[in-house]
């Protein structure tokens, strides 16, 4: 906090495509420090959240948040000419892409506040980063717990502080199915015994998507899955079809859980058309590692069991159609070698 109050200022940035840990992290940072008296601050988003996760964004200004996508040299200029960069939700300069080389380059300090594997410690000058954890939300919310002025009563924390990162660790914990600790549970009991409205979050969180998400399940789980003989599925799904569907960024989340609701599926890979390449979800039970498998075949990371990467055109298949082999393929070497 020390380096907070003394920065003059103060850019708060996530990863690419960022989801609700990435918004709900930053977002909370942001007006704590706001509370706290910090006056230049904004929040650099390499690209723009999806619409479902925008009430979590609600209460900031709008023109405190930055995203690269659409005012691109704003966007690196903040980061250039900055005092001390936040970095939350993720783990190497290189997972914010557009932002990467303004990150290395900018002299000034970094603090990672993460809960990923690996972080890459020698970029940052402070580094809160735990793995037996929930969330980035939830690592940030036991720093905010012990900072002078708070001493513990998560009631002091502002009300839009309080919101965002109990929203973040929900997106995160899929509503406390997985990445569920002691601590997480503590998080949730004190921000609910300080008025944070659970059932209003998850209403908005995990209840309120377009229909269209629901056709588009339907025929994923009939006509766009394959379930390998050793314990493996993989889903896929192109342009043509998000289109048809009217499919939005944010819309399909969640999808790749569904397959590990079978006993003996332990691994899921969910495979999303984007422009010159797919994006990968890897989804795993305990004693099967999704980081293992997403580093090894598509060029990822993230976390023990849940983690993500991309199929690249034309360096690992030549475009979509084979998308469903190659996935196949891939699942199946791995999962004989465990
Ligand atoms: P999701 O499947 O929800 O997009 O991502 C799951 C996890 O994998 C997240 O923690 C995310 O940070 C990580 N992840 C997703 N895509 C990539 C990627 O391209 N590279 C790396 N290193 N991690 C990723
Ligand atoms: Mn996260």
């Amino acid at each position: 906090m020390k380096m907070a109050s003394d920065a003059s200022r103060i850019a708060i940035t996530t990863h690419i495509k960022p989801d609700g840990d990435a918004i709900g992290s930053t977002t909370g940072l942001y007006h704590f420090l706001k509370a706290y008296g910090c006056r230049s601050l904004k929040i650099v988003l390499p690209s723009m959240y999806p619409d479902n996760l925008a009430f979590i964004s609600a209460g900031t200004p709008s023109e405190d948040v930055i995203v690269y996508e659409n005012t691109p040299d704003k966007a690196i200029d903040t980061i250039r000419n900055c005092d001390l960069v936040f970095c939350l939700d993720f783990n190497a300069f290189n997972r914010t892409e557009y932002l990467e080389t303004a990150l290395e380059q900018s002299p000034a300090a970094k603090i990672l506040i993460d809960h990923h594997l690996h972080p890459d410690r020698s970029k940052f000058d402070e580094v809160f980063s735990e793995i037996e954890i929930s969330s980035a939300s939830e690592v940030l919310f036991h720093i905010l717990m012990n900072c002078p002025g708070i001493n513990d009563d998560a009631a002091l924390l502002p009300r839009e502080c309080a919101n965002a990162l109990y929203s973040g660790m929900t997106t995160d914990t899929n509503n406390f199915r997985n990445s569920t600790y002691p601590s997480t549970l503590v998080m949730a009991s004190k921000l609910i015994a300080a008025g944070v409205d659970r059932d209003a979050i998850v209403e908005k969180v995990m209840h309120s998507y377009r229909e269209n998400r629901l056709k588009l399940l339907g025929l994923l789980l009939k006509d766009r899955m394959t379930i390998t003989g050793n314990g493996g599925a993989c889903m896929v799904l192109d342009k043509e079809t998000m289109l048809k569907y009217d499919v939005k960024e944010g819309d399909t989340e969640g999808f790749v859980n569904i397959p590990l609701d079978v006993a003996d599926i332990r691994l899921s890979v969910f495979i999303k058309e984007d422009q010159g390449k797919a994006r990968v979800s890897v989804r795993s039970k305990k004693g099967t590692s999704a980081n293992k498998c997403a580093t090894r075949y598509f060029h990822g990371g993230g976390h023990e069991n849940a983690s993500g990467g991309k199929i690249l055109f034309p360096d690992d298949i030549p475009g979509m159609d084979q998308a469903m082999g190659y996935g196949v393929k891939c699942i199946e070497e791995f999962l004989s070698e465990q």
